[in-house]
């Protein structure tokens, strides 16, 4: 994460937090609009006269076109991630890795593993080494898609919540535009 500079208020000198690519700011104590100098290393603010605060209202609206298309384009691509992730089993569309479909999946090597055993110890009048180790391979074959399949799920979970986050965080800043573009004085 970026550390956040602190400024002064060009009016009242509180000092004010300022985020990562932010231009305009609003001092939280004496309500001053204020604009972020960033000149050679030196950063600075300065209250906002009257006209620029036109200027101010434009790139506002100029920023929340921009954020909408970064929440779009967010969007676009997690929804090319997302296929990625679907299990396709020949038939129907693809499903979501979850924990249930992982034992499902991996559920019919355990079955017909263990039926091999029971076979190869009981069936046949004698025990058969061939089918208990097929019946053991079929298991172990189990065993490694069970782990197979969780870690899918798990990696898929963390992009979910990768993709949340990157969505939330736009919208923050959207809402915060919308606010100080609610919150401008029509007067002025
Ligand atoms: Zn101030």
């Amino acid at each position: 994460m970026p550390e956040t500079l602190i400024l002064r208020c060009d009016n009242c000198g509180a000092p004010l937090p300022i985020p990562d690519g932010v231009d305009f700011v609003t001092c939280t104590y004496c309500g001053s609009a204020l604009i972020v100098h960033r000149d050679n290393g030196v950063a600075y603010t300065e209250v906002l006269k009257k006209l620029d605060k036109r200027t101010v209202h434009l790139a506002n609206e100029i920023e929340l076109v921009r954020l909408h298309q970064m929440l779009d384009d967010i969007d676009r691509s997690w929804d090319k991630e997302l296929e990625s992730y679907k299990i396709y089993d020949g038939k129907g569309p693809g499903q979501l890795p979850s924990e249930g479909n992982a034992v499902m999946r991996s559920l019919s090597f355990f079955l017909f593993g263990g039926w091999m055993l029971l076979v190869a110890m009981i069936g046949f009048g004698g025990f058969s080494l061939f089918l208990a180790l097929v019946g053991l391979g079929l298991i172990g074959g189990g065993i490694y898609f069970l782990f197979r399949n969780f870690r899918k799920v798990e990696a898929y979970q963390k992009a979910i919540s990768l993709y949340h986050a990157r969505r939330d965080k736009v919208r923050l800043q959207i809402a915060d535009i919308e606010a100080k573009l609610n919150a401008e004085n029509p007067d002025e």
